[in-house]
């Protein structure tokens, strides 16, 4: 009796043997999708409001009967927000695919700290194939741990201080930050580079810049005549500087305006864009030097819009307004002026109508122009305004009158009004002055009358905007207010 159970009892293992054996050799023969499809190796999209099955698929590079398939979905299931869908091409990665816009000085080693994930499987996640792709504003997928918690940037990492004190500074086990960090040691720190530790903070600082809060560029698209503004927050002393490279005419040209510290302790700068840049990609530089010396810099690529400007039909004027040295004379004079610098923001606010009547536009800022006679090619500088409800010309916004010259054959009498900050205003063609050199006006304050003196063909307001000495559209101003 002893012996037969035995012998049974053995015959049952043997049995339970061979049907795992059975069993591991079909799943292992199974299509990997199936494998998938159990198992919960694949990250996770939690879906949100305006989702739908297909821009879901879109946005993570695959197809709705993929996804369909990796959860046993119908095409009967409705998708609810709130919903867990596992994302099938991305084995091997775990946790919450979110997608954000690329912030400034993202590099895919600083994404690949914050993140926790591989440069490999952020590479295969957004279809990188050259680190320049992460230019700024451009969508990216990252993965994001179940419990919420997330990663912030640690101070810069000064020249002389080790990694092993930057970690002890800030709470942080050495070993422990060194390998999140991806170092393959606590001494393998770098100055100025860029680190990370786990926070409990609702919206950590994700930039990868050291010493610097928060950068925003306001005022996008960038367009072709329009102008960019970047605002910085960093720590007190930090020099900042930008500049962004782009082409006209194939030249290429740098637009670098100065930084001025705002009373909120943040640092702004107001940059133009020549209506003349070829629409692109361009490499924008940011530069940052602490007070101790230590200077950190990044390249972003950002995308310059096409305005479409307009030709306009070719121009009649009198043939002295097109002479090459008056023009480069006057010119001169006017370069001279645009590079006076008031670090004081002296305009409130939203800018009003320089004229009467609110909509009297002759001609636009940017059009293509040509002049009977001359083989050059310009654009229109400014914006021309119509004497349609009388000839009165006010200051749209405060400012300080920095030039008032009667008589110059292609501006005829025109006036200069430094608003500070490197943002001036141009009024030309004008019938007489109201106003004098030195004298501060606000908003509102009659400053002289339209008229028809210098190189214009009909009485009319030229009212142009320079950023830094480049016109830009002046509508930008009359449209929304800056800062
Ligand atoms: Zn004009």
């Amino acid at each position: 009796m002893a012996h037969y159970t035995q012998r049974h009892q053995l015959t049952l293992i043997r049995r339970i043997a061979l049907y795992l054996l059975v069993f591991s050799i079909i799943f292992s023969g199974m299509p990997a999708q199936t494998v998938q499809a159990q198992g919960a190796q694949m990250p996770v999209y939690i879906v949100r409001s305006g989702d739908n099955l297909w821009t879901i698929a879109q946005t993570f590079y695959t197809t709705v009967d993929a996804i369909m398939a990796a959860n046993q979905r119908t095409s009967a299931d409705v998708l609810a927000v709130g919903d867990r869908l596992s994302i099938p091409g991305f084995e091997g990665l775990q946790g919450l695919l979110t997608t954000e816009y690329a912030p400034l000085g993202i590099s895919l080693i600083s994404l690949s700290r914050r993140t926790q994930s591989s440069i490999a499987a952020l590479a295969r996640l957004n279809r990188l194939t050259s680190p320049s792709e992460l230019f700024i504003g451009r969508q990216i997928i990252v993965t994001s741990r179940e419990d919420g918690s997330r990663m912030e940037t640690l101070p810069a990492l000064m020249p002389g201080q080790s990694f092993m004190e930057l970690a002890l500074l800030n709470n942080q086990n050495p070993w422990a930050l060194s390998r999140m960090n991806l170092l393959a040691s606590s001494d393998r720190g770098l100055p100025k580079d860029t680190y990370y530790a786990p926070s409990d903070k609702a919206n950590p600082s994700a930039l990868a810049i050291p010493g610097v809060q928060s950068i925003t560029l306001d005022n996008q698209p960038f367009r072709q005549g329009y102008m960019w503004v970047a605002k910085v927050s960093a720590e007190a002393g930090v020099d900042v500087r930008a500049s962004l490279d782009y082409q006209v005419l194939g030249n290429p040209r740098v637009s670098a305006p100065q930084f001025f510290p705002l009373p909120d302790g943040s640092q702004i700068a107001y940059g133009g864009i020549h209506a003349f840049a070829d629409p692109g990609v361009y490499p924008m530089h940011f530069s940052f030097t602490t007070p101790e010396g230590a200077a950190y810099t990044f390249d972003q690529y950002i995308i310059l819009r096409d305005a479409f400007y307009e030709a306009d039909p070719p121009l009649n004027v009198p043939a002295e307004t097109l002479d090459d040295a008056n023009i480069e004379a006057e010119d001169k004079l006017f370069d001279a002026l645009a590079q006076v610098r008031t670090p004081d923001q002296l305009w409130n606010g939203q800018w009003i109508y320089p004229t009467q009547h609110p909509v009297c536009e002759k001609s636009y800022f940017g059009s293509r122009r040509t002049y009977v006679g001359s083989p050059g090619s310009f654009y229109h500088t400014g914006l021309d305004l119509g004497y349609c409800g009388g000839t009165d010309i006010y200051a749209p916004a405060d400012g300080k009158v920095l030039a008032a010259l009667p008589n110059q054959i292609v501006r005829g009498n025109v006036l200069v009004i430094d608003h500070g900050l490197g943002i001036q205003t141009i009024y030309m063609h004008m019938d007489d002055f109201n106003v004098e050199e030195g004298q501060m006006v606000s908003q509102g304050d009659l400053l002289g009358h339209i008229g028809n003196t210098g190189r214009s063909a009909g009485p009319h307001l030229h009212f142009q905007v320079d950023v830094d000495g480049t016109p830009i559209n002046p509508r930008s101003w009359l449209d929304r207010s800056f800062p």
